[in-house]
């Protein structure tokens, strides 16, 4: 273990990082509940549940349980032409916590190729149909995964700009900030009433990557029935907001009108393993229904519906139907208002946003905000010599801790970052 960090250098390529100037990564060695540790037993709050996927905490009890009681019955097998009583036991649960019009369970790996199927399905959809749809709406600043489609959709910035010659052709609506709403509507309904479009995919309520901004959820029903109306696909990225992020289980559980396709990841084995979901409803599965072959949804992954993955994500299922949970999840929400108005008194601080466990703020920052703003280095350094992980997204920091955090940590946490705010304005 002494040779980690030397080795990690001699051979491992790290996701988002130019690894010409990064600095050393954090060696983390093992984890409990909202704590990692790193090599020299050093402990971090793991504030952002380790990109998101951690929900109950690390090294679950529930949830290493079902893995190995599942790895003795049947570890994997192909998802093609066979089934398993996993799969069928997770699909049956999703279904039943999903809006009813959601039927159809597809499986596989993650967020990105969730979103992948989910445009592939809503593409295929007006193909077997025979009529010409082949536009994609989407909001600016959107981010739904690093394969070719997931780029397609999502904001063409300097992520993704080599690609960019190869990405199909997408409308994009502005952001919709509370006072821009009913342009944005207009707009919407000017370009789906052409019939052209083969469907609208979006993050509701919560843009993720592009720096947690929130929206309201009049605007997203309101968009949804316009799609409706004009029977364009309408697909919900629920890969970040899903399993409570949002306060609910489901962000469309704010909604009054459902979409048509759900796309879920993150949480969905509880932090432990990779597994995507596109959950359709029975209108788009009988689309295609055909005697002909080729209208069948030719798609899949070498470990579509791995059973370890499955069982893990049923028993974080069972987790989530404890009473339990969903008070950590309601205190959470408290706690994060009582933060988010404190923040308010600070000079440095702009934009304070919540939704449900979600907490986000800005600090100021003369340069703009970017997510290379040295606000971030600066914040991101700080936090872990104060035993923090966070990942701030420029000059946006954002909080959303596993739901096992402590009162303690939590207090911690947020004395941590008033430490950085106070460091900012010595
Ligand atoms: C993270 C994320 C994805 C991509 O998921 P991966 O598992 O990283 O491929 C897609 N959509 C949203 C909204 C995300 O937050």
């Amino acid at each position: 273990m002494v040779d980690l960090l030397k080795k990690d250098k001699q051979y491992v390529w790290h996701p988002f990082t130019q690894h010409q100037t990064a600095g050393d990564p954090l060696q983390v060695v093992r984890a409990e509940g909202t704590l990692l540790f790193d090599i020299e037993g050093k402990s971090y709050i793991d504030a952002n549940s380790s990109w998101w996927v951690n929900v109950h905490g690390h090294g679950h009890p529930h949830l290493a349980e079902a893995v190995n009681k599942q790895f003795m019955e049947l570890e994997h097998v192909v998802f093609a032409g066979v089934t398993h009583p996993k799969a069928v036991e997770l699909s049956e649960l999703i279904t039943k916590i999903l809006p009813e019009n959601f039927q159809r369970v597809f499986f596989s790996d993650n967020g990105s190729t969730s979103t992948e199927v989910a445009l592939k399905m809503s593409f295929q959809y007006w193909f077997n149909k025979d009529e010409d749809r082949k536009r994609v709406l989407a909001i600016e600043g959107a981010y739904h995964g690093d394969t070719f489609g997931a780029m397609s959709v999502g904001e063409r910035d300097m992520f993704n700009r080599p690609f960019e010659p190869f990405f199909f052709d997408v409308d994009y609506l502005p952001f919709p900030e509370s006072d821009k709403e009913a342009e944005i509507l207009t707009k919407a309904e000017k370009l789906l009433s052409t019939k052209t479009f083969a469907s609208l995919i979006l993050e509701p309520l919560v843009q993720g990557a592009s720096g947690m901004r929130m929206y309201s959820s009049n605007f997203l029903d309101q968009l949804s029935a316009i799609a409706k109306k004009y029977e364009t696909i309408v697909i919900f990225d629920e890969v970040m907001t899903g399993f409570g992020r949002t306060g609910k289980m489901f962000a469309m559980d704010h909604c009054e009108v459902k979409p048509d396709i759900v796309c879920l990841s993150k949480g969905l084995t509880g932090g432990t393993m990779a597994l995507g979901l596109t959950v359709a409803s029975e209108k788009m599965y009988q689309s295609f229904l055909s005697d002909e072959m080729a209208r069948g949804f030719l798609h899949g992954h070498s470990f579509t519906a791995n059973p370890l993955a499955s069982a893990v994500s049923c028993a974080n299922l069972d987790l989530f139907e404890k009473p339990s949970t969903k008070e950590a999840i309601n205190t959470i929400v408290n706690w994060n208002q009582t933060f988010a108005d404190e923040l308010k008194q600070w000079q440095s601080v702009e934009n304070v946003r919540q939704q449900g466990t979600i907490l986000a703020f800005s600090v100021k920052n003369e340069a703009g905000n970017t997510y290379f703003s040295s606000i971030r280095d600066r914040a991101y350094k700080f936090f872990l010599n104060n035993g923090v992980l966070l990942r701030p997204l420029g000059n946006t920091i954002f909080i959303n801790p596993p739901y096992c955090i402590t009162e303690e940590e939590y207090i911690e946490l947020k004395s941590v970052i008033l430490g950085f705010l106070r460091s900012l304005e010595e």
